[in-house]
């Protein structure tokens, strides 16, 4: 047995996380769920949306799947993600875009990770006022930080027994922080003989990317930039409803889709589970429950493919729980 924290989170978090829990309930019996609260929804009872009963119950587990978390734009706390990530070190988010049969696109096929620092760079939040109507945002890159995401870029990529991988950032530019992530690459794509090593301007990589989806494999970038290419690849693959992927570090990993909380959707069933049963099945192959992985995997993809009972994103008109049902039918 496994005992993985259980995040609802804000929005429609709730409603995806319910889906995947009993997907994975249906498909493996493995699993015990310690459920925690964090986001919007914790400040009322705990003061902050990140509890200390959060950060805690993560480190005792290890593995975590976690819903979307709500950040109220431009005041209140500290963006409840970044503080997760900064506080379990979860240094490499890693974001498959993978296109399903049936699922439509101008892009059939696509399938591509990226991954993406999340510790460092503009996303740290180190922001100061300058006067009244000027303000700074500290962009800080190290070497360390940048050599353990692109190392672990290529752990994955072995791992998913992938054949190239790309370094993007705009170092032309930004020659001493996006310099030091190329050098970093560089140095480290030496280990790596057996992975074709490729390096790419970041505004070039977009053009690129919805031009030739399948000349990319996995990418490896800093945090904004991850943040932005993780979206366009999870767009270029059939939408925000399927892009799934996990927070790793060292120590903990944390499994979430990458959409966020869509709060305009909450509680009216109607988005689409997918992209949180498949950072599911991702954390069922983390956890050597491969067989429980495949089953969900191929039961997804059936239910995509038919597209009966697919949400309105996908064409459909069914709800998140008909097509959870529908998905738990056809393990
Ligand atoms: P969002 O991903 O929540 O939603 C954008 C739009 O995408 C939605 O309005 C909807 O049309 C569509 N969409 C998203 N998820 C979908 C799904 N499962 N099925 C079908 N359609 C879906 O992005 P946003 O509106 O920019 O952000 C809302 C909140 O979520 C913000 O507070 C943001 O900070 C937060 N957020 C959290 C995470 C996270 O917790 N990892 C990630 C991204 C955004």
């Amino acid at each position: 047995m496994y005992t993985v924290t259980l995040i609802p989170g804000d929005g429609i978090g709730p409603e995806v996380i319910s889906s995947a829990r009993r997907v994975i309930d249906a498909a493996c019996g493995n699993i015990l769920w310690e459920e925690v609260t964090a986001g919007q929804c914790a400040i009322p009872d705990f003061g902050e949306p990140i509890p200390d009963a959060v950060i805690e119950s993560i480190k005792r587990n290890k593995v975590a799947l976690k819903g979307p978390l709500t950040n109220i734009v431009g005041k209140g706390f500290r963006s409840p993600n970044v503080t997760l990530r900064t506080k379990l070190d979860l240094y490499a988010n890693i974001r498959h875009a993978r296109h399903f049969e049936g699922v439509p696109t101008k892009w059939p096929g696509a399938d591509l990770i990226v991954v993406r620092e999340s510790t460092e760079d503009s996303y740290a939040g180190v922001e100061q006022m300058v006067g009244n109507d000027s303000a700074v945002a500290i962009k800080f890159i190290t070497r360390q930080g940048s050599e353990r995401v692109i190392r672990k870029a290529y752990e994955y990529a072995r791992a998913w027994n992938r054949k190239k991988l790309t370094v993007s950032v705009k170092a032309n530019i930004m020659k001493l922080t996006d310099g030091m992530f190329l050098k970093a690459g560089q140095e480290v794509s030496k280990d790596y003989p057996d992975i074709q090593y490729d390096e790419t301007i970041i505004d070039a990589l977009c053009m690129h990317l919805v031009r030739k989806p399948e000349d990319y494999d996995v990418i490896v970038t800093e945090n904004c930039y991850g943040d932005i290419v993780s979206d366009l690849a999870a767009g270029i693959a059939g939408g925000l409803g399927l892009g799934h992927g996990v927070n790793l570090g060292d120590e903990c990993a944390v499994f979430e889709s990458v959409h966020g909380s869509a709060p305009k959707y909450t509680n009216m069933n109607k988005v689409n589970p997918t992209a949180m049963i498949l950072s599911g099945v991702l954390m069922l192959r983390y956890l050597k429950e491969a067989e429980a992985a495949d089953r969900i995997e191929n039961a997804v993809a059936k239910v995509l493919r038919e597209g009966k009972a697919v949400t309105y994103d996908l064409g459909g008109t069914a709800g998140t729980s008909e097509m959870t049902d529908e998905i738990i039918r056809n393990l």
